[in-house]
């Protein structure tokens, strides 16, 4: 088994290199959402390991090339956050996850980070946790799912859940090299598995408490599509999407992000009351929260294929038809957490559980 560390653009060329003394200095790799809901990163030099975020400097960027701000008043600024391990420079190299503001200090319009901070530190006393289950579909160049025939279909959905063998599960490879690389940078990567449709996977990430669940799985995107970028070089075409239903006709699964959400009273021995309570919130704030769990989520919440439907909210134990799924597990203990099946796969983590403690806490 090869390590993180062996996924370098042409590693022989670049082998060398690096082999050289960075002479005590480290590159940091910041990290930002952009206009579209992308990932953007630039690289800076700082002159010794650092430890915290306080270290850093603010830095800023060109807006105007990011769909982030006007050409005239183009600076945005970034505001370090989080600091991971860079698996791709390795060493003291560190990647850093920011915060974007406008030149006159107010949070950018894509820093819905800046929102959710403030509920999750109003909601401090409940201690909320998140798990999140992304997933997402690997593409070839031409934007039809990987190594499906051309223009047509491969055998209909059964073999590749949880799929072993050839035919069955496709880039296994990267999907690998993913999860090592968030492993070696500290994201808390809870685990993989290939998804219904052929060449959808899933990672969870979690449980992450507060704000940290969306500085996570924002990093564990970014690292995906770092990968993603090296096996196109290397070998073949890989993009990878966070788009809900990639394939709308016939009968294939869409790709969700499910929340799974706890607070320490829903945790405690017979916390089953107060997911309860949350469920009856969340039923009453249902067009609210579709609202912030996806764009075109409406073409996945069909009410088939393992989701229940757009214009209706619904809940059960055990039901994967239903928005929201109290695990049997959960049912039996009487205490635990609730999955919200909703969220689609290209959600903002943070609006998502920003809204979740809103609804649910304050
Ligand atoms: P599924 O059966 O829906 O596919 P997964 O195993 O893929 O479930 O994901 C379950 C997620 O729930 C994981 O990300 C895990 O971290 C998260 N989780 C487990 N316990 C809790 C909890 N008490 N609060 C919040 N999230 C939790
Ligand atoms: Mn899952
Ligand atoms: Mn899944
Ligand atoms: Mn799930």
């Amino acid at each position: 088994m090869t390590s993180a560390e062996d996924y370098r653009h042409n590693p022989t060329l670049l082998a060398p290199y690096l082999a050289l003394s960075q002479g005590g200095k480290i590159m940091a790799e910041y990290v930002w959402i952009d206009g579209e809901g992308g990932l953007r990163c630039k690289t800076t030099t700082v002159d010794a390991p650092v430890k915290s975020v306080s270290e850093l400097k603010e830095w800023n960027f060109d807006g105007s090339s990011t769909n982030q701000a006007p050409g005239h008043d183009s600076d945005v600024y970034l505001r370090p956050v989080t600091i991971f391990k860079d698996p791709y420079r390795g060493g003291d190299n560190i990647l850093v996850l920011c915060e974007t503001f406008n030149s006159d200090g107010t949070p950018n319009r894509t820093n819905h980070r800046f929102h959710a901070n403030k509920a999750m530190e109003a909601a401090k006393e409940h201690v909320p946790w998140f798990g999140l289950e992304q997933e997402y579909s690997l593409l070839d160049a031409d934007g039809w799912p990987l190594a499906w025939p051309k223009g047509g279909f491969p055998g209909p959905q059964g073999p590749y859940y949880c799929g072993v063998g050839q035919g069955r599960v496709f880039a296994r490879d990267l999907i690998e090299a993913h999860y090592r690389a968030c492993l070696y940078a500290g994201v808390e990567i809870a685990g993989i598995n290939a998804e219904v449709m052929a060449s959808q996977w899933e990672f969870q990430v979690g449980p992450c408490e507060g704000i940290s669940m969306g500085d996570h799985l924002w990093m564990a995107r970014f690292l995906l599509i770092r990968c993603a970028e090296e096996w196109g070089i290397k070998a073949r075409s890989f993009l990878v999407s966070f788009h809900p239903k990639i394939v709308k006709e016939g009968e294939w699964n869409g790709a969700g992000c499910h929340t799974n959400f706890s607070t320490k009273e829903m945790r405690a021995e017979g916390g089953y009351s107060a997911i309860m309570d949350a469920v009856k919130k969340l039923e009453s704030k249902h067009m609210e929260h579709i609202a912030v769990y996806g764009s075109e989520n409406e073409l996945r919440l069909s009410g088939k294929h393992e989701t229940g439907h757009i214009g209706q909210f619904s809940w059960g134990v055990a039901n994967r038809g239903a928005s929201i799924r109290i695990p049997r597990q959960v049912a039996q203990q009487q205490k635990g957490y609730l999955e919200d099946r909703r969220p689609a796969s290209n959600i903002d983590p943070y609006e998502v559980t920003g809204i979740m403690i809103s609804t649910c806490l304050l």
